[in-house]
C-alpha cells in the first residue's frame, strides 16, 4: 500500500506520527503557517513522501567541472618558517632524519624486484623489510613513495636544491626499475600479489603501497618541477587503468575492502593536472560504495572501521567534488569531517582507537578504554589535509581551530627532538609514555606520513582570496605573495608566547585586506594593534579580524592570544576530563618508573581490538612492548567551579600544578613532555 492512498483517511494522531517519521523532510515556512492557523477539525491535505533514492546506485559518470574555491592556500614556496620555534626545530629535525636515509638503501627493494644490481647499500628494516628468511613486509616501498612526498615538500618549503637532487635520483633511478618492469608497473614486490588480491587471497596492501609512489611521483612533478616524475606516474596510472578495467564493478568492490588508501585522489589531481578524464575515469573504480552512500545520506556508519583507510576515500571524495563539481561527493567528504572532527575525536584532535573508530559517535569515553592505541597518528595527517579541502570552500574560522588543536597537540610534540623519527600512536591511555620509531628499523605507515608532515609546516599558515591575506595560524614565518609584491613577516613565539606581530615589509601598490584569525578557545575579542595603537575594530572569538588599508612599509599588526586554563569532558562522561590551556592539551607528569630505552625507542603499542580490521604490521612478536610496572593514577576532586581553583599557575613556564588534591600532580603542555609517563584524561569527582 504506497503511503499516498493511506493519507488519504490518515487521522491526526497518525497524522503526527507520519510527520514525525518524515522529519529529515523540511517543512517550508508556508506550510508550518499554513498548519498552524488552521481550525482544529482541519484535515490537511495528504503529503506524499518521497522515497530514499541511493545517492551511487547505477555508474559513476565522469564530467569534468571545476569549482572556484572562495579562497586558496600560499604555495609553500611563498612562505618560508623563521628560526627560534618548535615549528622550525620540526622541520630541522625531520630534514636532519631524511638526509641520513640514503637514497642506496631506500631504492633495495625496488632493484631487487626489478631484477637490477641493488648496489652496496643494506636494505630497510621494519615495514620496508625485503624476502629474508621469514621476514618481508608486504607493505615494502611505501616509505619511498613518502619519501619522495616529502623531499618534494621540504624542497617546496626551504628551496633546498640537495633535497631537491636527492629526489629527482631517486625518481630516476625508480624509472630504471619502472622500465626493466615493461614501461608501466613500479613496485617493490611481485606482479602475483595482485593476482591474490583479485582472488580474495590474504595480502596486506598492495594498492596502498603503490599509491604512495604514484603520490611521491605527483608531488616530485607539482612541487619540484620533474615531469620525469609525471611520466612515470602516467605508465604506472595506465598500468592501474589495466589492472581495474578486466574485473566486473562488482570484482572491484569486493577488492576495496582490502585497504588502498588515496589512490584515487592521485588520479584526480593527474587527471586535473593533465586535463586528461581518462585518470578520473579510473579514479572512480576505487570509490568504494558501502563506505561513502551512508555518508551522503549523512549517517555515521563509522564504527567498526578502519579510521586510515577510509580518512583518504573522503579526501578522494574532496578532490572528487573539486574537479567536476558532482555535490555527492561534497556531502561525503563535509559529513565524514563533521562526524569525525565533532563526534569522533579526543581532546587533542586526534581520532581512532586500536586503529578504528569502535563506538557510536559521541561515545569515546566507551572507545578510550578499549585499547592503549588511540589517536593514530596517520589520522592527524589525513585529517588536516582534509580539513584543507574544506576550508577552501567555506572559509570559517571554525575549521583552523581544529586544524590548530591537533597541529599544536598531535604534530608538534610526536616527533623526537633533535633526532627526527616519530610516533605511530599518540596514546591517550593513563600511565603510557610516548613511543617512537627506529632510525631504520620501524618504518611505519606513521613514520611516511611523518615525514610529510614536518616537511610542510609553511603549509596553511596563509591563504588569500581577491581582496587579501587570511592569517590562520601564528607561526614564526615570511610569506611573500608575489603575485601582488606583497611581503609580510610574522614574529612570535606562539604557543611559548601569547602574542603575535605582523609586520608588513613590502606594502604593494594596492589596497589590500588582511584578516587575522581570532581563535575560538580565547575567552573575549583580543585587543590588536596597528602600529601601536588600538584599533577600534574587534572581532569576537571564532571569527576574523579584517583590516583594510594601503598598507605602508613597516606597518605592524600586533594581536594578543592570552591564554587560559580550561576544562572539557568526555561527551558521555562528564567526569573524565582532560585539561587545556588556550589551545594547548595538558599532560600530567607521572614519572619515568620503569621506563627503558626499549621502552621510547622502536616499540608499537598495538594492542588489537575485536571487530576491526587490523592494519598493523604482521610481523608480530619484534614489535611488542616490553612490560611496565603498574601505575596508580590519581583522582581529583574538583573544588569549585572554575578549573584554575584547584589547578594553579605553577613557577616554570607552562607549567601547573594541582592543588589541594590526595597526590598533587605538575601538568605541562602534551606537545612538550618526553621520556614520562603521563596522563592526559583524568577522573574527576
Ligand atoms: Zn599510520
Amino acid at each position: 500500500m504506497s503511503r499516498t492512498n493511506r493519507s488519504s483517511r490518515i487521522s491526526r494522531r497518525e497524522f503526527g506520527v507520519v510527520l514525525a517519521a518524515g522529519a529529515a523532510l523540511p517543512l517550508s515556512a508556508a506550510t508550518r503557517s499554513q498548519a498552524q492557523s488552521q481550525p482544529p477539525d482541519y484535515v490537511p491535505p495528504p503529503r506524499p513522501l518521497v522515497a530514499e533514492v541511493a545517492p551511487f546506485s547505477g555508474k559513476l559518470e565522469f564530467t569534468s567541472k571545476r569549482i572556484a574555491p572562495k579562497v586558496e592556500a600560499f604555495p609553500m614556496s611563498h612562505v618560508r618558517l623563521l628560526p627560534g620555534t618548535v615549528f622550525h626545530d620540526a622541520q630541522e629535525w625531520n630534514r636532519g632524519y631524511m638526509s641520513r636515509l640514503a637514497p642506496e638503501r631506500l631504492l633495495y627493494t625496488f632493484r631487487a624486484n626489478a631484477g637490477l644490481p641493488v648496489g652496496s647499500g643494506q636494505p630497510l628494516g621494519g615495514w620496508e623489510q625485503p624476502e629474508n628468511g621469514k621476514r618481508s613486509s608486504e607493505l615494502r616501498g611505501h616509505f619511498v613513495g613518502h619519501f619522495l612526498s616529502a623531499s618534494a615538500l621540504l624542497y617546496a618549503s626551504t628551496g633546498a636544491t640537495d633535497v631537491k637532487a636527492r629526489g629527482d635520483f631517486m625518481v630516476a633511478e625508480l624509472a630504471k626499475c619502472q622500465q626493466r618492469l615493461g614501461g608501466a608497473y613500479l613496485s617493490a614486490f611481485p606482479p602475483t600479489w595482485w593476482d591474490r588480491l583479485a582472488a580474495g587471497q590474504r595480502v596486506w596492501a598492495p594498492f596502498y603501497t603503490i599509491h604512495k609512489v604514484m603520490a611521491g611521483m605527483f608531488d616530485m612533478y607539482r612541487l619540484a618541477g620533474n615531469t620525469q616524475a609525471l611520466r612515470v606516474l602516467e605508465g604506472m596510472a595506465a598500468w592501474a587503468d589495466a589492472w581495474t578495467a578486466s574485473k566486473t564493478h562488482d570484482d572491484m568492490q569486493r577488492i576495496l575492502a582490502i585497504e588502498f588508501g588515496g589512490i584515487a585522489e592521485t588520479l584526480y589531481n593527474l587527471a586535473a593536472a593533465t586535463s586528461n578524464d581518462r585518470w578520473a575515469i579510473v579514479g572512480d573504480r576505487f570509490q568504494k560504495e558501502v563506505f561513502i552512500t551512508p555518508l551522503a545520506l549523512r549517517r555515521d556508519e563509522l564504527r567498526g572501521l578502519h579510521a586510515n583507510t577510509h580518512i583518504p576515500q573522503a579526501i578522494a571524495a574532496a578532490r572528487r567534488y573539486e574537479i567536476s563539481s558532482d555535490t555527492r561527493f561534497h556531502d561525503v567528504a563535509d559529513y565524514f569531517f563533521q562526524e569525525v572532527s565533532g563526534a569522533r575525536s579526543y581532546v587533542t584532535g586526534g581520532t581512532s582507537n586500536a586503529e578504528g573508530w569502535l563506538s557510536p559517535p559521541r561515545q569515546l569515553a566507551s572507545e578510550w578504554k578499549a585499547s592503549a592505541n588511540t589517536a593514530e597518528c596517520c589520522c592527524a595527517y589525513n585529517m588536516l589535509k582534509l580539513s584543507r579541502h574544506l576550508y577552501g570552500w567555506e572559509p570559517r574560522a571554525a575549521y583552523f581551530d581544529y586544524y590548530e588543536r591537533l597541529l599544536l597537540n598531535h604534530r608538534i610534540g610526536t616527533i623526537r627532538p633533535h633526532v627526527g623519527t616519530t610516533q605511530y600512536y599518540l596514546s591517550l591511555t593513563p600511565g603510557v609514555w610516548k613511543t617512537f620509531a627506529t632510525e631504520d628499523q620501524t618504518f611505519w605507515c606513521c613514520t611516511g606520513t611523518g615525514i610529510e608532515e614536518y616537511a610542510k609546516l609553511t603549509d596553511s599558515i596563509y591563504w588569500h582570496d581577491d581582496d587579501g591575506v587570511y592569517v590562520n595560524l601564528f607561526i614564526a614565518s615570511e610569506l611573500d605573495w608575489q603575485e601582488r609584491r606583497f611581503k609580510l613577516r610574522q614574529d612570535t613565539t606562539y604557543p611559548e608566547s601569547q602574542h603575535t606581530a605582523i609586520t608588513v615589509v613590502e606594502a604593494g601598490p594596492r589596497p589590500l585586506t588582511i584578516r587575522l584569525r581570532v581563535p575560538g578557545w580565547l575567552r573575549s575579542a583580543p585587543v590588536v594593534t596597528l602600529n601601536g595603537r588600538s584599533l577600534d575594530a574587534s572581532a569576537a572569538p571564532g571569527s576574523y579580524l579584517a583590516i583594510t588599508r594601503t598598507w605602508k612599509d613597516g606597518d605592524r599588526v600586533e594581536m594578543e592570544l592570552p591564554m587560559h586554563l580550561h576544562m572539557e569532558a568526555m561527551p558521555d562522561d562528564p567526569r573524565t576530563q582532560a585539561f587545556l590551556y588556550g589551545p594547548l592539551v595538558l599532560a600530567g607528569d607521572l614519572g619515568n618508573d620503569g621506563l627503558t630505552a626499549a621502552h621510547i625507542v622502536g616499540p608499537n603499542l598495538r594492542v588489537g581490538a575485536a571487530g576491526v580490521e587490523q592494519h598493523g604490521s604482521p610481523l608480530g612478536p619484534v614489535n611488542q612492548t616490553p612490560p611496565v610496572p603498574d601505575l596508580e593514577i590519581p583522582t581529583f576532586r574538583s573544588t569549585g567551579s572554575d578549573v584554575d581553583s584547584w589547578i594553579k599557575v605553577a613557577d616554570q613556564p607552562m607549567t601547573f600544578r594541582t592543588a589541594g588534591q590526595k597526590r598533587d600532580v605538575t601538568l605541562i603542555p602534551l606537545n612538550r613532555l618526553f621520556d614520562k609517563r603521563y596522563s592526559v584524561y583524568w577522573q574527576v569527582a
